[in-house]
């Protein structure tokens, strides 16, 4: 673990306790001095998809990332949203514990997770993931997620890129411009 101020390769231990199933360790750098912390963390057993053929493949944490970067391209999201999202789901798949888990479940958290963010990332993954052969099963998809969204004041596709009440009062003039 390099120093993260210095990036000098060793530090000395300088408190050490049990946290929550890990260990945090307070560190201070041998060569500027500064202290950071480590924690140290049993790595979760890696568990297999099942894809849809019934195949097994060992769960890979790129393949989901790439898949969501791909629905996620050229969206307004900040940096690191799509890393985030496949942690967060990463984390949630391990929690099940479970020796085997179908595709179509990661697929729906997935969906689940990105309909919240941008929908237009949604519709891009589900016409993936879900093979929307039947055009107008996709046309009802975006018919409701286009009503909820219309529902909604702050529509989460467009993420703030000013502070809420300065959103609040250009919402509210553009309402008023409307009328
Ligand atoms: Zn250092």
């Amino acid at each position: 673990m390099n120093c993260p101020y210095c990036n000098y390769h060793d530090s000395k231990v300088i408190d050490s306790r049990d946290v929550n199933e890990g260990i945090r360790r307070r560190r201070q750098c041998l060569s500027c001095d500064s202290r950071f912390t480590t924690y140290e963390r049993l790595q979760p057993t890696s568990f297999f998809v099942i894809k849809k053929d019934d195949r097994r493949e060992e769960f890979n944490r790129m393949k989901l990332l790439t898949g969501i970067r791909k629905a996620c391209e050229k969206r307004p999201l900040p940096t690191g949203t799509v890393d985030q999202l496949a942690d967060d789901i990463e984390a949630e798949l391990y929690r099940l514990s479970k020796a085997e888990i179908p595709s179509a479940v990661i697929g729906d958290m997935v969906m689940e997770r990105l309909k919240n963010l941008d929908y237009i990332a949604y519709i891009r993954f589900a016409s993936v993931y879900r093979e929307f052969t039947d055009i107008t099963i996709l046309k009802e998809e975006v018919d409701t997620l286009v009503g909820s969204q219309t529902e909604t004041s702050h529509p989460s596709s467009q993420l703030p890129l000013l502070p809420d009440d300065e959103l609040e009062t250009v919402a509210r003039k553009r309402q008023r411009n409307r009328k």
